[in-house]
């Protein structure tokens, strides 16, 4: 008996549909890093892909071309290229790539013209948030060297697209406007790229001018709700995942799980959450290395189950709220080796 992460993969795809039919006329990119927000890569992919979506955001190359392993006809977004050999893997998986910078493009097309296949190229605007992006002052510049090598064959602009702060609606506009212009720019240079896409899960849902043709949508997908926004039930969501332990001691007023912070699970949070119990709601009272001390119940024994996040626990995002942090970064830090169960494979 050990703690594991289960995924309810029925409760994944109705998370699915909420995204597409909010986002739509847009499609949905489900995006996967961090092997699926630590959902697991491949059932997630699996299971999107038989729900419909055809678009995989997948941060970088190694993870486009295990992407590509389970959806061979997929179209799978890259966009840290960090070399050459990267680019020439990407090319041969046959990854769209986000090129953030006028070397990378030079890369790009040298790879496509020793593969003899064109690339697929998704060029950046930086609009703001100064993370690899080619500067508006480059734009022109860049966009004439991409046709030129799209004349040539090389490569394909198949997109531009930017990322957005998220940090306030202003700067969110902002970017906007900005990433509107070099659209236009993109055009003038003779490209047409068949997709735009600018925004993750929070202003896909909220901002419809944001949506463009593409949504990258991770968080909401996993039914991870913002810290200190609205909640499940408002954005039509729900977790997919419930981190579970089994009860090994129990001891006058306290019943101990088999979890701890080795195996992710933030020791901040002693004396702060509490996690579900066969006999309700109890505090989490201490967090050890690889023990969680809670209130026990009338009755607790050896082997019951404790849900310390999911289900009829709190969220992750709820837990994180309380340590000031967010529920990405507890999700993504239950470690790999805690065993990760589907339901509804
Ligand atoms: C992580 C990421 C997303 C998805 O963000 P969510 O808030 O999880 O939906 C989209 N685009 C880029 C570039 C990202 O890095």
């Amino acid at each position: 008996m050990s703690a594991r992460l289960e995924i309810d993969l029925d409760a994944f795809a109705a998370n699915l549909r909420v995204v597409r039919d909010r986002v739509a006329p847009a499609e949905h990119m489900l995006v996967v890093k961090d092997d699926a927000y630590a959902h697991g890569l491949a059932p997630i992919v699996r299971r999107a892909w038989s729900e419909g979506v055809r678009w995989f955001g997948a941060f970088d190359v190694p993870t486009g071309s295990e992407v590509r392993a389970v959806a061979p006809d997929a179209r799978i977004f890259s966009w840290l290229v960090g070399s050459r050999a990267d680019a020439r893997a990407g090319i041969a998986a046959g990854l769209d790539l986000g090129v953030g910078d006028p070397d990378l493009l030079e890369d790009v097309a040298t790879e496509a013209r020793a593969s003899g296949a064109a690339a697929r190229v998704h060029l950046k605007i930086d609009t703001g948030l100064h993370r690899n992006g080619i500067r508006p002052e480059q734009w022109d510049a860049v966009t004439a060297r991409a046709a030129a090598l799209e004349s040539d064959g090389l490569i394909v602009v198949e997109g531009v697209w930017s990322h957005l702060a998220e940090a306030s609606d202003a700067e969110d506009d902002a970017a906007r406007a900005l990433f509107d212009d070099a659209v236009g720019r993109a055009r003038a240079a003779g490209l047409r790229p068949s997709v735009l896409h600018l925004s993750a899960s929070a202003a896909s849902f909220a901002r419809p001018e944001f949506r463009y043709d593409l949504a990258r949508v991770g968080a909401f997908a996993y039914g991870i709700r913002p810290a200190g926004g609205p909640a499940e039930a408002e954005l039509g969501i729900r977790p997919i995942a419930n981190l579970t332990a089994p009860v090994v001691e129990v001891a006058g007023d306290e019943a101990t799980i088999a979890l701890g912070s080795l195996d992710g699970f933030p020791s901040t949070l002693a004396g702060k959450a509490v996690a579900h119990t066969p006999g309700g709601s109890r505090r989490i009272l201490r967090v050890a290395l690889d023990s969680i001390a809670v209130g026990a119940w009338p009755a607790a024994a050896v082997g019951d189950t404790v849900t310390v996040f999911g289900g009829e626990a709190p969220s992750v995002t709820d837990h994180a709220e309380l340590i000031d942090t967010i529920g990405e970064e507890l999700a993504l830090r239950v470690s790999p080796l805690v065993p990760r169960v589907y339901a509804g494979e």
